[in-house]
């Protein structure tokens, strides 16, 4: 086999099923069967395949140029999009360093931290806070400040792990005394750890990689206040949140508490082409400027602010707020509310939904085994991993089709 495929044994043999076609919500097989995407490929598509508006925008941005390099030469498509997201995201958020996919918007965010320290002087403040069940990527800082032990393992002697507080407790919907809690014990770690400390790092409200853990804003507008108290800085990643996927714009906007630094990547470009943004405030940005380069952010991907993702993305987003997208987004929360729980099986551990997040915890993956081959036969694409079976549609998808989505899952559990 020529082909590595990600996350995989390539000895063992496994199914794949290859694409031909794709439009809307709807995967065309080769084998001609029709499946209807419910995991977005990686919470990416969220306008679904094909979209005619993306499709022209790219066109027509191909016909002027599809790249040039960010160093020495200049173009309107990334001031665009740096000046969009400046708006979009919550307030002081002004500055833009594009990168080309989620991880390595997570390492700009990290050096960022790290050495808006050093530019204050201070080499001591240079490890992460981060929390239990984290994923911020696969390359090496991404994976100290992740916690997914089954694929650091054969890394685990040369990652260099900082620290690691708890899942926030409670879901959601957690109660002030959950919050409260869990908020003395981040103030333990801080009032520790603040000299060495740089930042703490989280994926705000839903741990999506890490199974879908979800809890509540309250602890993020805590964490904000302690972070301040403690000097330490606060990053958002907001690679799998952002773009409307807990149902507000970005996950940071269910909570009165705006971070330092904040990621975006995966539905930024509406799943055509890989980029993210890191953004900063002009605090951190500030501490960047400088008469040499000793001070300045050295680092510059081949692709950032590549003239085709940053067209698409703007299209992107002016269909999002054109088209009432957080509507849509309610309507897919309400529908997932109303009938996820109906689905029942002694085997289910927890039913949990926010905005166009869906999951089915089990308590042991053997019952989700062979799931994905029976959701195909049936016209629904979706991948469960470990305990988690879960839908993260497209924003365009139909009530019907919707509802589509959470029958194979309830008919899979009538027959388990
Ligand atoms: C997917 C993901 C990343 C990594 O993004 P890539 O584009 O795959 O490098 C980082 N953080 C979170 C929260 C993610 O979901």
């Amino acid at each position: 086999m020529k082909l590595w495929y990600p996350y995989s044994q390539m000895a063992r043999q496994q199914h794949r099923y290859p694409v031909t076609k794709a439009n809307g919500v709807n995967l065309y097989l080769e084998d001609g069967k029709k499946v209807i995407d419910g995991v977005s490929s990686w919470w990416a598509t969220i306008h679904g395949y094909n979209h005619p508006a993306l499709n022209e925008t790219l066109v027509k941005q191909a016909d002027q140029f599809s790249h040039v390099m960010l160093g020495g030469l200049d173009h309107q498509p990334a001031h665009q999009l740096a000046e969009k997201l400046v708006q979009i995201t919550p307030e002081g958020l002004n500055h833009v360093f594009f990168s080309d996919s989620g991880s390595v918007g997570v390492e700009v965010a990290l050096k960022m931290a790290i050495q808006y320290w050093v530019n204050h002087g201070n080499t001591q403040k240079s490890k992460f806070l981060s929390l239990r069940n984290a994923y911020h990527g696969d390359t090496f800082k991404a994976m100290e400040v992740g916690d997914d032990s089954d694929f650091q393992i054969p890394f685990g002697h040369v990652l260099h792990k900082g620290f690691f507080m708890k899942t926030p407790s409670g879901g959601f919907a957690a109660t002030l005394d959950d919050v409260k809690q869990d908020l003395i014990r981040l103030e333990q770690l801080l009032q520790e750890n603040h000299e060495e400390l740089a930042a703490f790092i989280v994926e705000p409200l839903v741990q999506c990689a890490g199974g879908f853990k979800m809890y509540s804003p309250a602890y993020l507008t805590g964490a904000r206040a302690l972070c301040d108290k403690y000097s330490v800085l606060l990053i958002y990643d907001e690679v799998a949140t952002g773009f409307g996927r807990t149902g507000k714009l970005f996950a940071a906007d269910h909570a009165q508490a705006i971070p330092d630094i904040i990621v975006l990547g995966k539905a930024l470009t509406a799943g055509y082409l890989g980029h993210a943004a890191t953004l900063t405030t002009t605090k951190i940005f500030n501490s960047f400027l400088g008469t040499g380069y000793n001070k300045a952010f050295m680092h510059g991907p081949t692709f950032m602010g590549n003239p085709l993702a940053c067209a698409v993305a703007l299209k992107s987003i002016e269909i999002i707020e054109q088209e009432n997208y957080l509507d849509k987004i309610a309507n897919i929360e309400a529908a997932l509310k109303q009938q996820l729980p109906e689905i029942k099986h002694d085997g289910i551990q927890d039913i949990r939904v926010l905005g166009a997040i869906g999951v089915i915890e089990v308590s042991d993956s053997k019952l989700l085994e062979g799931f994905t081959e029976f959701a195909v036969q049936q016209g629904v694409w979706l991948r469960p991993f470990g305990k988690y079976l879960y839908t993260m549609p497209p924003y365009i998808i139909s009530q019907q089709e919707l509802e589509r989505i959470i029958q194979v899952m309830d008919s899979w559990f009538r027959q388990v």
